[in-house]
Formats: C-alpha cells, structure tokens, sequence
C-alpha cells in the first residue's frame, strides 16, 4: 500500500483549495467546473474557470457548507452533498483508471487473476499490482509481501462492482500492470481516489460471502 507516494510530485502551477485555503500544486487537486450540462471533475491538469479542492472529505464538506461551486456556477446546481461530490471524483477515477486498463489490455500488458499476478510477479514483470478490497486475506498478503520485496506499488481500492466496470466482465482478485507508463498513470488516478469510512479490512459478511471462485485455482 502506500504506492501512489512513490510518485514523484509533479511540477506546474498551484492553485488555491477552496476548502482549506491552502495553496498546493494544481496537479494534486481536482477541479470541478460547470455549466448547461452540470457539475464536471477533471482529474488532468487543464485550462479553464474551475474550483479546485483537495480529493479529501474535509475539503469536500467546506465547499459544500459555503456552497463554493454554486457561487462559482450559478444557483442552479442546486443542493450539492459531500456524497455527490465524492461519487463524482471516484466515477472520474473509475473512467480513467478503465481507459488505461483497456488500452494496457489491448497492448497485451496485463495480467488478471492472482496466480498469474504471483507468476508474473516473481518472474519481475509486474509494474503495479491492483488487489480488490475483499480479496483473500491469505492470498493477498502473498502477493503484497512479493511485491514489496520487489519494490512494486500496491494499490486494494476497487471493490468487486469496481473492478467488474473497469475490467468489463467478471472481477479478479488481483490484476497485474506490466508496463511502469499505465502503472504510472493508473497510480496518477487512484491518488484522487477518496476512501470511504476508515478504509478498514472487510467486513465479516463479506469474507463469509465469498465463494472461493475460479481466480485462485
Ligand atoms: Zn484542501
């Protein structure tokens, strides 16, 4: 875990978070901008009118309490909650982190499941390695501590529905990047990534729900 610290933080311009007022640079915040067609979030460094906020819950919740994005794009975006927000920053991860899956794919740069995520693994191909939140706590910790041992970030975020949308077809446990620029670039994204709750182990019901499918054999 921890991956997306191992980028290094990118030069550019700052800008101004209107939830806590500090300055950072602008490739660390999102930027929402509006119009006719609603509330957008771009992850990308970009021009245009926009707010900028860190991807973090606190600010969220200040631009909602002074309605940041309503005084900068009209009233009628009408009641905005952190929920909506969040959701918003995670669907723009989400696109983004199936964009580079798809094109990885299509380059024959990915491997999916957890026994080819560990062959690949050891065999020093792997660039990133994406473990799905209710993955095996077993068979996860395996795979984590091989590819620490090799310095390769690791990053459990998605859920099952997650990895399903950005996988297009059924979720695995584990999905290995073997290129460092889709690495790069999918860590990029998920550093915008908003945990939900305390980012806590699952559940009990969810271990249980488990049915052992195909991934591991
Ligand atoms: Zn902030």
């Amino acid at each position: 875990m921890g991956g997306a610290n191992a980028i290094a933080p990118a030069p550019g311009p700052e800008r101004t978070c209107v939830g806590c007022s500090q300055r950072r640079p602008q490739a660390e915040l999102v930027r929402f901008s509006g119009g006719p067609g609603g509330l957008r979030v771009h992850l990308e460094r970009g021009d245009g009118r926009g707010v900028y906020l860190c991807p973090d819950t606190g600010c969220l919740e200040v631009s909602v309490k002074r309605k940041a994005l309503q005084r900068a794009f009209g009233a009628e975006l009408g009641q905005l909650s952190v929920q909506e927000l969040r959701e918003s920053i995670r669907q723009a991860v989400l696109q983004k982190v199936q964009r580079l899956l798809g094109l990885a794919r299509r380059a024959k740069k990915v491997v999916a499941g957890s026994r080819a995520v560990r062959q690949a693994l050891e065999a020093g191909r792997v660039r990133l390695v994406l473990l799905r939140r209710d993955i095996f706590p077993g068979v996860g910790k395996q795979i984590q501590e091989e590819a620490e041992r090799r310095g390769i970030p690791v990053m459990m975020v998605l859920s099952r529905e997650d990895l399903e949308a950005v996988l297009g077809g059924p979720s695995r446990e584990a999905v290995g990047l073997l290129d460092s620029s889709f690495a790069e670039g999918i860590l990029r994204a998920l550093r915008y990534w908003i945990p939900v709750g305390n980012g806590a182990p699952p559940g009990r019901q969810e271990e249980e729900r488990r049915t052992g499918g195909g991934d591991r054999g």
